[in-house]
């Protein structure tokens, strides 16, 4: 993929659960790790499990073949709403007091941001 020059936006938030579209891993549902909006692309949790070869560092030590999980395209996933369980769409709205709220597409309900810091 081309590297973007402008963020994207995300309605995808750490700690929100998804459901994969795409992949070898489609159908799954899992916890996102962490958003990388620079390159439109997110981290979910044991999704997308890549082998990697890593070289041995120092003498003595062997190289290994460790299994890590890469990040997926934001277009391959989609965000399961935690009060109707369904893989939804994302309405993003202002509150009376500006601050910015995401709702389910399907219910209605407001999503709440899991992000803690
Ligand atoms: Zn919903």
């Amino acid at each position: 993929m081309a590297p973007l020059t402008q963020q994207v936006k995300m309605t995808i938030r750490r700690g929100d659960t998804v459901r994969i579209l795409r992949g070898k891993d489609r159908g799954k549902k899992a916890r996102v790790l962490a958003t990388l909006p620079q390159v439109g692309r997110i981290l979910v949790e044991g999704v997308n499990m890549v082998k990697k070869h890593v070289r041995p560092k120092r003498a003595g030590e062997k190289g290994q073949r460790v299994v890590v999980a890469a990040p997926l395209n934001i277009a391959s996933v989609q965000l399961v709403c935690p009060a109707c369980g369904k893989g939804t769409r994302v309405l993003r709205r202002r509150t009376a007091e500006g601050a910015l709220e995401r709702v389910c597409k399907k219910c209605q309900e407001v999503i709440p941001s899991k992000l803690t810091s």
